[in-house]
């Protein structure tokens, strides 16, 4: 235990000389365009709640009137006796909405992401993963028995030049479809074309996608017009853009059957929240109805582009909420986090070893509860950083 005890001290020590620390902070408010946090309140540019539908009042009221009909607790797993009728429609709408065969939920996308990877591959199976892929699919791919192959990032020659070389009975795809750190989408047709031509099986995370992408912003489905055939499995995430919590995984029903009877983290856990289903289904519902919401996050994403391209701010090829800001070491990261901070905004730093090396940057994101004055500041405020540190 002592021996345990210094090498931890030792580790830690060594994370806090590289900068690498992570500090959690305490938020005193709901997420929203301002976020109270260490006793200031920021113009907050680093949550996922690209719709603003975290604290939204209707998913609210949705959500409290769900609680006053079930309660608080799901109170046991899904195959016990906590499958709720919510969590029941939840699936089937999404499965409907998305024209797939069948749906599962799950409380958490990483979940969801064992689940698929663990339940779906056996011995002598291979998954192919785009390097960059979210850690939730990088550790499922891991944990499940056959071979883990890392592919470079959006790289379809390297991905098709290791399909070819790493004899497996049965080959998994798998792909983040917008990726979280650079907030670029994946190679879809791609993607495609390598999985029917080696009878692979394309499995896509849709986690920065679903509520963001697509005529409707039912995400990389809806964007690409993908039917079950293009692409028979996908997760999307519903505590990003949906502003709630848990994961949908919806596709083909022998692979939605299989992961239902087989997922650990899907069997061996506690239903979540009935509330939460509903205050999703709700999310859905504005969804659908809200195409303006969309629109004014892209007229944001489009004048911060324009903004940064006009005073040369280093912006990664994105054109999604996504917006990194490429300051490669940690003390030109954290130097312009904290300059941000004392104009009172938040831009969190993103840092080995979450990105590589070399390549720290502000993960900046855009959400519809901002306005284009606050996007002006922003690029104001970033251009007076790169003006005195050049
Ligand atoms: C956030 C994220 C997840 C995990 O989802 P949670 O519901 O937050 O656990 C999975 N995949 C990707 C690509 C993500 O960005």
């Amino acid at each position: 235990m002592k021996d345990l005890h210094a090498r931890l001290r030792e580790r830690l020590d060594k994370r806090h000389q590289a900068q690498q620390m992570r500090k959690v902070r305490k938020v005193a408010s709901p997420m929203g365009r301002k976020i109270h946090m260490g006793d200031r309140s920021l113009l907050n540019f680093s949550s996922n709640d690209y719709l603003g539908f975290a604290n939204h009042p209707e998913i609210r009221q949705a959500t409290i009137e769900a609680i006053e009909q079930y309660g608080v607790g799901g109170g046991a797993s899904h195959s016990i006796c906590g499958h709720s009728e919510a969590h029941d429609r939840l699936e089937q709408k999404i499965a409907t909405l998305l024209n797939r065969d069948d749906a599962l939920l799950f409380s958490t996308g990483f979940m969801a992401n064992l689940a698929v990877m663990t339940s779906l591959l056996e011995r002598k199976d291979a998954v192919f993963q785009d390097r960059w892929n979210h850690a939730s699919l990088i550790d499922g791919g891991l944990a499940q028995p056959g071979s883990f192959v890392r592919y470079k990032h959006n790289d379809m020659g390297d991905l098709k030049a290791k399909l070819e070389s790493t004899p497996a009975r049965h080959r998994m795809i798998c792909a983040d479809s917008v990726f979280s750190m650079d907030g670029d989408i994946c190679d879809i047709q791609g993607l495609i074309s390598l999985a029917n031509a080696h009878d692979a099986l394309l499995y896509l995370d849709d986690a920065h996608g679903f509520g963001v992408l697509g005529d409707n912003g039912l995400g990389v489905i809806d964007y690409a017009k993908l039917s079950q055939d293009d692409l028979p499995l996908v997760v999307l995430t519903l505590g990003k853009a949906i502003g709630c919590a848990g994961a949908l995984v919806v596709g083909e029903k022998t692979l939605i059957e299989a992961i239902r009877q087989y997922g650990r983290s899907y069997v061996y856990t506690t239903a979540s929240p009935p509330a939460i289903a509903a205050g999703v289904s709700c999310a859905l519902d504005l969804l659908l109805t809200s195409p303006h919401t969309r629109q004014h996050l892209q007229s944001l994403i489009d004048a911060f582009i324009s903004g940064a391209k006009a005073i040369d701010l280093p912006l990664m090829p994105s054109s999604t909420p996504i917006q990194p800001l490429m300051l490669m070491s940690e003390d030109a990261a954290l130097s312009c986090q904290a300059f941000l901070e004392q104009k009172g905004i938040l831009a969190m730093a993103i840092r080995p070893p979450t990105v590589p090396v070399g390549s720290c940057r502000l993960r900046i994101t855009l959400t519809a509860s901002h306005s284009l004055k606050d996007v002006d500041y922003l690029l104001a405020c970033l251009g007076q950083w790169f003006e005195e540190n050049r």
